[in-house]
C-alpha cells in the first residue's frame, strides 16, 4: 500500500511512520515542520528506499495537488495539526489555519485525485482523518465516549478538531468520498513533545526541578502507548469501513496525579535524587488551565469487535519504556528543551501581545 502520512514528522505521525515502513507500506510524509515537527523523529525510517520525506504545509494545493499526482497513493492518513490545547487557549489562529482550512485544502485535493481513479484504484482508496476524544467534551465521574456521542468541544483545539471531523464526514456524505475516521484517547511513548505532560514531568524530574500540576491533579484521562495507536491506524486503514468512526483507547484511566506520582516512582528507583528525597515533593500544583475539561474515557468496543484490534502495552508498561527512552535519548530532547521549549507555563487566558 502507498500512503501519504501528513504529520508524520510529530510524535503519533514518526510511529506511524516506523510502522508503515516495518510493515511493508511505501510512505510519503508531508511535514510543514512546525514547532512540534522534527526530523530526527523519523531517523529510524530516513534511509529506507520506501519512505519519502517531503517538507511543506497541507493548506499548499498546488503542492499537494502535485505530490497526488506524482505519488499516486492508496490513502491518505491524516495527522497533521495543531495539537496542544494550551496553545490554542494562547493563540488559536494557527488551529483554525491548519486544523480546519487545511484539512479542508486537503479534502479538496483528495477528492481531486480520487475522481480521476478508475477501478480498483478507485473503489479501494481510503482517507483516513486521526482525531481525538477531545471533540465529545467532558465526562463526569461514570460512562465513556462512543462513536455515536454528541460532539460537545470546549478548547480552541477541541473545537478545530471537531469541524476537521464534520468536514472529513460530509465529504463522505455529499461526494461519495471514501473517508474515515479515528478518535483516540490521550497517547504517551518516545518522541512525545516535551510540553505535554508525560515527557514534561519525566524531564522535569529527572532534572529535579518542581513538577507542575494543574488545579488538583483530579482529572481523568485515558492513556494509550503510541505504538498501539499506530497499529489501530494501520488496521483502520486495511480493514475500516468507509463512513465509519472509529474510538481508541487504552482502557487505562489515571488522574494526572497518579500518573505525575507513578513518574516520579519510576524515576527514584532508577536514578535516585541525592540525599534520596522522593520526587513526588517536587510536585507544585498550579492555577488550572482555563475550561479544562474533568474527565475523559473510551469505549473502544468497536474497533475490538469489527477489526479486532487490541491494546499491547499496558499503562504500567508503556510508562516504564517510556521513561527509560527519555533517560537514554537527551540527544532528541536535550535541543528542544535549550532552543524551542524549556517547560514554561503556557495557555493562560490573559490577553497576549500581538
Ligand atoms: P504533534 O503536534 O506532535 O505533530 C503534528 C505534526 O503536524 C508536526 O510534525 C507538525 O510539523 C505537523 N504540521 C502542523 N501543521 C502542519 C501543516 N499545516 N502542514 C503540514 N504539517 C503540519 O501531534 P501528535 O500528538 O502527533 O498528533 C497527531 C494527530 O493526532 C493530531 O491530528 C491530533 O489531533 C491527533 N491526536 C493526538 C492525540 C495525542 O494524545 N497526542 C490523541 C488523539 C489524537
Amino acid at each position: 500500500m502507498r500512503v501519504i502520512v501528513t504529520g508524520g514528522a510529530g510524535f503519533i505521525g514518526s510511529a506511524l511512520c516506523r510502522r508503515l515502513i516495518a510493515q511493508g507500506f511505501d510512505v510519503l510524509c508531508l511535514d510543514k515542520l512546525t514547532y512540534a515537527g522534527n526530523r530526527q523523529s523519523l531517523e529510524e525510517v530516513a534511509t529506507s528506499e520506501r519512505f519519502e520525506f517531503v517538507l511543506g504545509d497541507i493548506g499548499d494545493r498546488a503542492l499537494t495537488q502535485a505530490l497526488f499526482a506524482r505519488f499516486a497513493p492508496d490513502a491518505v492518513m491524516h495527522l497533521a495539526a495543531e495539537s496542544h490545547v494550551d496553545r490554542s487557549i494562547t493563540g488559536a489562529a494557527a488551529f483554525i489555519e491548519t486544523n480546519i482550512v487545511g484539512t479542508f485544502a486537503l479534502l479538496e485535493e483528495a477528492r481531486a485525485y480520487w475522481t480521476g481513479l478508475e477501478g480498483q484504484s478507485k473503489t479501494q482508496f481510503r482517507f483516513l482523518h486521526i482525531s481525538t476524544d477531545e471533540v465529545f467534551g467532558s465526562l463526569g465521574p461514570t460512562g465513556a465516549f462512543e462513536e455515536t456521542t454528541p460532539y460537545d468541544p470546549r478548547s480552541p483545539y477541541s473545537a478545530s478538531k471537531a469541524a476537521s471531523d464534520h468536514l472529513v464526514r460530509a465529504w463522505g456524505h455529499t461526494y461519495g468520498l471514501p473517508v474515515l475516521i479515528t478518535n483516540c484517547s490521550n497517547n504517551y511513548g518516545p518522541y512525545h513533545f516535551p510540553e505535554k505532560l508525560i515527557p514534561l514531568i519525566i524531564l522535569n524530574a529527572m532534572e529535579g526541578r518542581p513538577l507542575p500540576v494543574y488545579g488538583d491533579g483530579s482529572n481523568v484521562r485515558d492513556w494509550l502507548f503510541v505504538d498501539d495507536h499506530a497499529a489501530a491506524l494501520q488496521r483502520v486503514v486495511e480493514a475500516g469501513k468507509p463512513g465509519e468512526t472509529y474510538c481508541v483507547g487504552g482502557r487505562s484511566e489515571r488522574t494526572n496525579l497518579q500518573v505525575v506520582h507513578a513518574i516520579c516512582d519510576a524515576l527514584d528507583s532508577r536514578i535516585p535524587l541525592e540525599g534520596g528525597d522522593a520526587r513526588r515533593a517536587l510536585i507544585k500544583f498550579v492555577t488550572d488551565r482555563p475550561g479544562h475539561d474533568q474527565r475523559y474515557a473510551i469505549d473502544c468496543s468497536r474497533i475490538e469487535r469489527d477489526l479486532g484490534w487490541r491494546q499491547s502495552v499496558s499503562f504500567e508498561q508503556g510508562l516504564a519504556q517510556t521513561v527509560d527512552w527519555y533517560l537514554a535519548r537527551q540527544d532528541w530532547w536535550g535541543p528542544i528543551r535549550a532552543q524551542k521549549y524549556d517547560g514554561e507555563r503556557l495557555g493562560l487566558s490573559q490577553p497576549t501581545k500581538r
